[in-house]
């Protein structure tokens, strides 16, 4: 369904699992954001660097070439205020605080729920 305060908005999904990425763009296509792909760090970094517009980015944590950590720090440097919430599997859950000095706004847990998704990418636009 589409969603008033997401429509519009630019939302970069950073998974280089393909099915998951699918799975991402199918849920968040209908609530009418605008959606980037990235399918590694690197990646993930030179979309950034061409899209000073992002809102969200939805940034894996494990992820070939650079990894989310990593990737999010270097996306820091450029994008101070851009929304980035780590998408960690449960076996990462330690890795919280980790998660929060690396400069992630918020993490969610996978597998990830559309309900869950769309409440954490509205309350983290609100807090802005
Ligand atoms: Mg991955």
């Amino acid at each position: 369904m589409e969603n008033e305060f997401l429509k519009g908005r630019k939302v970069l999904i950073v998974e280089d699992d393909q099915s998951s990425r699918l799975y991402l763009n199918k849920i968040l296509e209908r609530t009418g954001v605008i959606l980037l792909n990235a399918s590694d760090g690197q990646e993930a970094i030179d979309v950034a660097l061409k899209n000073p517009d992002i809102d969200i980015i939805l940034m894996d944590i494990q992820l070939p070439v650079i990894d989310g950590y990593k990737s999010t720090e270097k996306i820091r440097e450029f994008m101070p205020d851009v929304i980035i919430i780590a998408q960690t599997a449960y076996g990462l859950l330690g890795d919280k605080e980790k998660i929060i000095e690396s400069g992630f706004n918020d993490y969610i847990i996978k597998p990830i729920l559309s309900q869950n998704l769309i409440e954490k990418m509205i309350s983290n636009l609100g807090k802005k």
